[in-house]
């Protein structure tokens, strides 16, 4: 992790030292509690409360020119106030807007989202995330897809790609993140880039990507707008990753393999100073606690610093009986947590962040490549919601009607990260809270 300045007491006598602002590409959007922030650089979102959020109100006050009057104390000059900036600039949320202040080392924050002395995940009624289809196509034949509802020409239905009214429904849902991805977007790098460039600015943006068709192309935009990268990768030994991710028969000998596809896709972000994350499924095939410290030891000297670990559910085509044998070990949420508790102690500069099992459900908003909203419901799977067109008021109705608040903010914070509830892993500020669901 690099380093980074922040405000400290010896540094800010009376507001005489550097104040503190929002860490590059963070974006904060205010809450009953305080705020959420979501730090661009590990694709992550906090919610942060008392404390903390009197913090990053200083910083949105300080980045927005109004500095408090020259005798107003700092926030951060409590010993409540230093312990949550301190916090807050070693997750990379907050930097200080002066130079010359003692550094604090960024660290690994492995899941941790709640800042505060929260009693729960806090119900959120406005969307965090909305994933948008750049193509419904893809040249994988993942034996685990759980996307192959929304994928590929519907017989009868003509299924095509109409990428300027994802454009459109995307911006008519106000969530903070939006996650390119299909299909594959790589496969259509042109959609892909009017995607980017008709989102970015207003929301952050998330490439989701197995890598195959080149990234290459597309660094210059992903640059401009600060894009994160999240590559898909079960495995760095090319034969077995390609066994799970295996290109459909026709695009054989003419594109690179997902197994090398997504490790070059690592190299260019990492020569271009991209942020991150690679996501790994975990199944049957990669679960043992040696394959996965191999792995994670990997990315680090690929210089990754995010990983996500999702344990295989049978849903999908991960539901097949013919995929039974994917599924992972029993036992397979404990071996994550022992490797997110082993990498604590071994201060491996790796974020590791476990996502939920099944259970989120009513939580996820995807636009399909048709440019409609669905939500994925409990019995019914993808269900619309709303469609290009419709205003905001209307959309943001749909949301609250339709989807779980609690769902949807437990899916992107960490309320379903079933290592953190044995609290393997030390809390920050007041953040007594990382209970079961
Ligand atoms: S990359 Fe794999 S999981 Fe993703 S859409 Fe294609 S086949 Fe499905």
């Amino acid at each position: 992790m690099t380093s980074v300045l922040v405000g400290s007491p010896a540094g800010n006598v009376a507001g005489a030292g550097p104040r503190v602002e929002p860490a590059p590409a963070v974006r904060l959007r205010r809450e009953p509690y305080g705020y959420l922030a979501y730090v661009g650089q590990r694709d992550h979102f906090f919610a942060v409360g008392d404390a903390g959020a009197a913090v990053l109100r200083a910083a949105e006050a300080g980045s927005a020119g109004r500095p408090a009057g020259p005798d107003a104390p700092a926030p951060w000059e409590a010993p409540d106030g230093r312990e949550a900036a301190e916090t807050l600039a070693r997750f990379g949320v907050i930097r200080p807007a002066a130079r010359g202040a003692p550094a604090v080392a960024e660290e690994p924050h492995h899941g941790i989202s709640l800042l505060g002395s929260f009693t729960g995940v806090p119900e959120v009624d406005r969307p965090l995330v909305v994933n948008c289809f750049a193509t419904a196509s893809c040249p994988l034949r993942c034996r685990y897809c759980y996307a192959d509802d929304l994928m590929g020409p519907v017989p009868g239905r003509g299924r095509r790609d109409r990428v300027e009214a994802v454009a459109e429904m995307a911006a008519a849902v106000p969530a903070m993140v939006a996650v390119i991805t299909g299909g594959e977007p790589l496969s259509r790098p042109a959609q892909t880039r009017a995607l980017i460039d008709a989102l970015g600015g207003p929301k952050s943006i998330v490439l989701d990507t197995s890598g195959v068709g080149g990234i290459e192309d597309l660094v210059p935009v992903l640059l401009r707008f600060g894009v994160h990268l999240r590559v898909s990768l079960d495995s760095l030994d090319p034969a077995a990753n390609d066994l799970l991710r295996p290109l459909a028969g026709r695009h054989r000998g003419e594109l690179a393999p997902s197994g090398t596809a997504a490790v070059t896709a690592l190299r260019v972000a990492a020569e271009a100073g991209l942020s991150t994350t690679v996501q790994t499924v975990v199944t049957s095939a990669n679960d043992s606690p040696e394959a996965l410290l191999r792995t994670r030891d990997a990315l680090v000297a690929r210089g990754v610093r995010n990983w996500v670990l999702h344990a295989l559910v049978p849903a999908g085509k991960a539901a097949a009986a013919r995929n039974a044998v994917l599924r992972p070990r029993p036992d397979v949420r404990q071996v994550l947590a022992e490797l997110v508790a082993r990498s604590v102690a071994d201060g491996t500069p790796l974020n590791i962040r476990v996502t939920g099992g099944a259970g989120a459900r009513n939580a996820a908003l995807l636009i399909g490549s048709d440019g409609r909203l669905y939500v994925e419901e409990d019995r019914r799977g993808k269900v619309p919601i709303a469609a290009p067109g419709d205003p905001t008021a209307q959309v943001l109705a749909a949301f609250r009607r339709e989807v779980s608040g609690t769902g949807h903010a437990g899916r992107y914070l960490n309320g379903t990260l079933q290592p953190f509830n044995h609290r393997l892993v030390r809390a920050p500020f007041g953040a007594e809270t990382q209970g079961a669901r």
